[in-house]
């Protein structure tokens, strides 16, 4: 039901992005008996640049929606299962941690296909690649997307999961880039890495890249991802090159440059953006349309991931899509309930990160400190805790 007299309409809701929020959104939506389109403007599979690190609360959110689907990705290959994590202080100490939450790493260009398989599997949602929104018109009775080559599309909801540089978001809740809260971040692939171990993600902090860090994360198949990122605060001030930063740092660093002189990079260095979640609440819907993901700055400004939030936010964007047409209430007031659970749910924890990143920021003596600390036995359980 569309909820429209003539049904007139292209679809009832339409998620712009295929990545883990859409794709997260449109299996959300798989009972709604709605009509579902997901646009994507690349055809899968296709890479996005990543850790590919999925954390444990990406699965466990995806299990609470079908098992099934957990159980299908978890014979994804190639992928890396991870046990625990090593974190490298600036004085060289190091300090194992192990996670409960079963989680994996898995290059996004298998990942995000996996993701959209079953969307296509489990669903009967209306999936368009090679589609790129170029902006959009939210009137009173519509969403009117405005799509390359001239083409219209009109729906009743739009939910935008179209990534950090978000068309949904520019066009219907512009924002000023916020230095102090994004990151920007460099990877790229090797293999022949010396003492990478399978099961093992390495975060390696600096004074050099404080606010970030270098992180080298198996992926399957003898290949590392390898990375560094950067509060954009930071990168900004001082002029950093981070891709010269990086390929400095493999060459360099006390343990890394061991390491790395026998690796072989697999192509280019390649950046992307990181919006961070945890800053000053700002709305992210409006009448007809919600921002899940990226889209909506969701990403955890500690550690970096966001995988597990943009699934997180799809999941709540989708049952708030499918309570708008059960009560025929499209408005910004109504969609405010989205908001409200984004931020029970996911904004709380970002901004307690956000605090402890910032405080951690420019303090590597305290970092020692903390991995001095957790060596002491009954403490390892609460510097794990503050970590997250
Ligand atoms: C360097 C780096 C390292 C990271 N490491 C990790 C990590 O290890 N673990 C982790 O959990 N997170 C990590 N992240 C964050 C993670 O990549 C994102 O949080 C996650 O991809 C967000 O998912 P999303 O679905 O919101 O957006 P995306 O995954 O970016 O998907 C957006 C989709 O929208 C499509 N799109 C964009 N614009 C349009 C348009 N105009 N029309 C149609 N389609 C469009 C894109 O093609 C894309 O498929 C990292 C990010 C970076 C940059």
């Amino acid at each position: 039901m569309s909820g429209f007299p003539e049904n007139t309409l292209d679809y009832d809701v339409a998620i712009i992005g295929a990545g883990p929020a859409g794709t997260a959104c449109a299996l959300a939506l798989r009972h709604s008996g709605l009509r579902v389109a997901l646009l994507d403007k690349a055809q899968f599979p296709r890479d996005k640049v990543c850790g590919d690190a999925v954390p444990g609360q990406a699965f466990k959110a995806l299990r609470q929606l079908d098992p099934a689907f957990v159980e299908q990705l978890w014979q994804l290959q190639p992928r890396d299962d991870v046990r625990d994590s090593r974190l490298v202080a600036p004085s060289g100490a190091g300090l194992t941690l192990q996670w409960k939450l079963p989680s994996f790493n898995s290059p996004r260009e298998t990942f995000d296909a996996a993701l959209l398989g079953l969307v296509r599997a489990h669903s009967d949602t209306t999936i368009l690649e090679n589609t790129v929104l170029k902006s959009l018109q939210v009137t009173p009775a519509a969403v009117h997307l405005h799509l390359a080559e001239g083409a219209e599309l009109t729906c009743g909801v739009v939910v935008g999961c179209d990534g950090a540089n978000s068309v949904v978001g520019r066009k219907l809740l512009p924002a000023p880039l916020d230095r102090a809260h994004h990151c920007a971040g460099v990877r790229a692939y090797y293999e022949n890495v010396g003492g990478a171990s399978s099961g093992t993600t390495e975060f390696f902090l600096s004074s050099d890249y404080l606010a970030g860090y270098v992180w080298l994360f198996p992926v399957g198949e003898g290949r590392c991802n390898v990375g560094l990122g950067m509060l954009s605060e930071i990168v900004s001030a001082h002029k950093v090159d981070l891709k010269e930063t990086l390929t400095r740092v493999l060459a360099t660093h006390p343990e890394l440059a061991g390491r790395f002189a026998q690796a072989r990079q697999l192509g280019p260095i390649v950046g992307f953006g990181l919006p961070l979640g945890g800053g000053r609440t700002r709305p992210i819907s409006g009448g007809r349309f919600m921002l899940c993901g990226d889209a909506a700055s969701l990403i955890d400004p500690l550690q970096g991931h966001g995988i597990d939030t943009a699934i997180q936010s799809g999941i709540l964007a989708g049952a708030q899509a499918a309570s708008c047409f059960e009560k025929q209430d499209f408005s910004a007031e109504f969609m405010r309930q989205y908001d409200a659970r984004v931020e029970h749910k996911i904004g709380r924890k970002l901004a307690k990160s956000y605090r402890l990143m910032r405080f951690l920021s420019n303090k590597a003596w305290l970092v020692n400190a903390a991995v001095r600390l957790a060596r002491v036995p009954g403490l390892k359980p609460w510097v794990q805790k503050a970590i997250g």
